[in-house]
């Protein structure tokens, strides 16, 4: 494994003469231009936040629209009808509990972090087909560091208790619980996307797609709404929200954040029948949430079974 500082050394060779990255040269230029501001101690963990909750926004406002418009709740996975001021109670009480702890937790580690390490910043941006490769190895090494984390996790019972049944509070998931977990978990989290990028020794910019990518993926994993544009309905190795609502659901399976493989190969996938009953247009869905709507803010219409 080479060092990063190394990795980073090879980035003048990596891109292409043919000029397919000058879009990114000129934005990686103004990045560099900004250098001081980039590596001050407190920019990623507030960076993280408030992507994070950017990026959640637009559930709120799908969840708000749908106390009102409840054909909303068709591509809600679990919860139905509910009124605005619960629904509002439950996204308020949950940024409070993230906001705490990144402000004691995220925020020092990070800033500590920042401080030690000695950030590189080289000439050449990446071309996009580097760019692309790097994004794609880290968020496939992270997949794996996380598949094996997250099936410890439930394994061992000292270190769900400790690490990750805050995470579990939430059996019904919405966006924002993408990051309701312990601080403890919120560090491992923070840890193994950045040896994954270290790993595969990713440009600076890259890196930070990564990252991006990572959080969006997080929201959508749990955001509740199995949605016609989500990503996992155009790219099926993907899980999506309905792949990992199922691990909320019943406490296992499932481990992997992202991608379906590991799970496959490891035997812990966890079959949603809801997508079998989509495929015929949704009438089994429906069905099932007209019977077990009324009176439950709840509905675990979603049928798991052990491939
Ligand atoms: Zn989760
Ligand atoms: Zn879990």
């Amino acid at each position: 494994m080479k060092p990063m500082a190394d990795m980073n050394c090879t980035f003048d060779q990596h891109g292409d003469p043919n000029g397919d990255r000058l879009l990114l040269q000129a934005l990686w230029d103004d990045l560099r231009a900004r250098r001081e501001f980039l590596t001050s101690p407190y920019l990623p963990a507030c960076f993280a936040f408030f992507i994070h909750i950017l990026l959640c926004s637009p559930f709120l406002v799908f969840e708000a629209l749908g106390c009102f418009w409840p054909r909303i709740h068709f591509y809600r996975i679990s919860r139905i009808a509910e009124p605005l001021g619960l629904c509002l109670q439950r996204w308020v009480d949950c940024f409070w509990r993230i906001f705490i702890k990144y402000l004691t937790t995220i925020l020092p580690a990070s800033a500590l972090y920042q401080s030690v390490r000695n950030p590189i910043f080289p000439e050449l941006a990446p071309s996009w087909r580097v760019l692309i490769a790097e994004v794609i190895a880290c968020l496939l090494l992270f997949d794996a560091l996380f598949f094996i984390w997250h099936y410890s996790m439930h394994r061992v019972p000292w270190l769900y208790r400790m690490v990750h049944q805050a995470h579990h509070q939430n059996r019904i998931t919405f966006a924002l619980t993408a990051q309701d977990a312990s601080p403890a978990e919120l560090l491992s989290l923070q840890v193994l996307a950045l040896t994954s990028a270290w790993v595969v020794g990713c440009h600076p910019l890259s890196e930070a797609l990564f990252h991006l990518l990572n959080t969006w993926l997080a929201v959508e994993d749990h955001c509740g709404y199995d949605l016609p544009w989500a990503l996992h309905r155009l790219l099926p190795c993907f899980g999506g929200a309905p792949f990992h609502q199922a691990h909320h659901h019943v406490y296992r399976g499932n481990y992997a954040p992202y991608f379906r493989h590991w799970d496959w190969l490891c035997g812990t996938y966890l079959r949603v029948r809801e997508e079998a009953g989509r495929k015929h247009g949704g009438r089994t869905m429906r069905r099932r949430r007209r019977r077990k709507s009324l009176g439950s803010d709840c509905v675990c219409m979603c049928a798991y079974n052990k491939a």
